[in-house]
């Protein structure tokens, strides 16, 4: 008797075809393009990064990544959850409109969710002479009786309640110690939310020299 075993693959369910970006002009390749012998290889399928499929693929990623960064980090680590008031609201929607930010709603979202973030770190990092290490991930408030706010790791040596302090935009609740088992839990958020897009870039735990927030 023979038995199949079948593996599901987990993909993309919307994916896209893009042009290879081997057969691109790049740094890499120094502006030399390969021959191109097969024609089939000149599209590749990437990931919509929106679909559910995508989100569980990004939750494990970050599940590895943020193990790994509590492990070697010798600073405490919290879990946060940071809100922002109404005024706050209203403000950060002037500043995004200022910089040309035309768009609505969940962009809008997550684009007052970043400014917010990057003046927090901006004036830490001038007040404390030292970048602070954080992953935060926005909830945005979809079903219409939530409200945006923010949940993440941050590490720091500091006091907690200078986060307080320089969290102005809102309520900043700190929470327990960060585990690895609470990392699980906390990256499973991202299978429903949305990763600050400054911060996802660069939590980048596999060269660590780089200071989230840090420009
Ligand atoms: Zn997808």
């Amino acid at each position: 008797m023979v038995t199949f075993i079948y593996r599901r693959t987990r993909m993309c369910l919307y994916p896209k075809l893009i042009m290879n970006p081997k057969y691109k002009v790049s740094k890499k390749n120094k502006g030399v393009i390969p021959e191109m012998k097969d024609k089939r290889v000149m599209m590749i399928p990437v990931g919509c990064n929106r679909c559910m499929e995508c989100r569980k693929k990004k939750s494990r990623e970050w599940n590895v990544r943020l193990q790994e960064e509590i492990r070697n980090q010798s600073m405490k680590g919290y879990f946060m959850t940071l809100t922002f008031s109404d005024a706050s609201i209203v403000k950060l929607m002037e500043i995004a409109k200022k910089e040309g930010v035309d768009f609505d709603g969940y962009e809008l979202d997550n684009k007052i969710a970043s400014l917010a973030v990057r003046r927090f770190t901006e004036n830490w990092r001038v007040q404390k002479k030292k970048s602070l290490r954080h992953w935060l991930i926005t909830e945005l408030g979809h079903s219409g009786t939530e409200r945006l706010h923010l949940h993440g790791l941050i590490w720091t040596d500091e006091p907690k309640e200078d986060l307080m302090k320089f969290w102005k935009w809102g309520i900043c609740d700190t929470g327990k110690f960060v585990s690895e088992r609470s990392a699980s839990y906390i990256t499973k958020y991202v299978t429903k939310m949305d990763v600050v897009k400054d911060e996802s870039k660069d939590l980048d735990v596999s060269n660590g020299q780089k200071e989230v927030g840090s420009q």
